[in-house]
């Protein structure tokens, strides 16, 4: 969506007078913009699609859009965390003000408080990061997003993969599945 939005094209235009004044960009321009990003050549030889579909009526259109291409999905990971996990990581997580990098008061503290390893930079907590607002992103992930786990399992498509422990660890699990699911 961004890199259309960039490139004016013309779903990216449609795209930006939602961005502009703030408001969620409609299920029927998302579905619009990937059906467009799909037909791009290096989605060719395969492609995985991340943070997308988000809701039930987005999946349903994701499977038009794959039918008419004569495509069909590999399979789905599912990231299984628990609540009080998801609310640790982001509530201790700090960008950079200036270079964006991010830092996290308990697993990746900035060796001074506050300053950012990187540049130097002012750290701060993102709006998106803060508790009462992680709560408000979960209670939407439950309402509109959970859903999808059921939507794929009962289509054979789901993966479900524990999220919780190192990142390399967390790295080889998704790797293996993805093997899984192409071979
Ligand atoms: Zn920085």
């Amino acid at each position: 969506m961004r890199k259309a939005v960039a490139n004016q094209t013309a779903l990216g235009k449609e795209a930006a007078q939602y961005i502009d004044r703030g408001a969620l960009v409609p299920d029927d321009v998302i579905v619009r913009l990937v059906a467009e990003r799909l037909k791009e050549k290096d989605c060719e030889p395969g492609f995985i699609l991340d943070g997308f579909p988000r809701t039930i009526p987005q999946a349903e259109s994701l499977d038009a859009i794959l039918k008419q291409m004569k495509l069909s999905l590999n399979g789905v990971l599912s990231m299984q965390v628990p609540r009080a996990v998801i609310i640790e990581r982001l509530a201790g997580r700090r960008s950079c003000k200036n270079c964006g990098a991010l830092a996290h008061m308990v697993f990746s503290p900035p060796r001074q408080n506050g300053v950012c390893d990187h540049c130097g930079g002012e750290l701060y907590q993102r709006h998106d990061d803060q508790e009462e607002t992680v709560a408000n992103r979960l209670n939407v992930y439950e309402k509109q997003t959970a859903p999808l786990v059921d939507y794929y399992r009962q289509r054979n498509l789901l993966r479900e993969i524990d999220a919780v422990g190192p990142v390399d660890e967390i790295g080889t699990r998704v790797i293996r599945a993805l093997g899984d699911v192409i071979a």
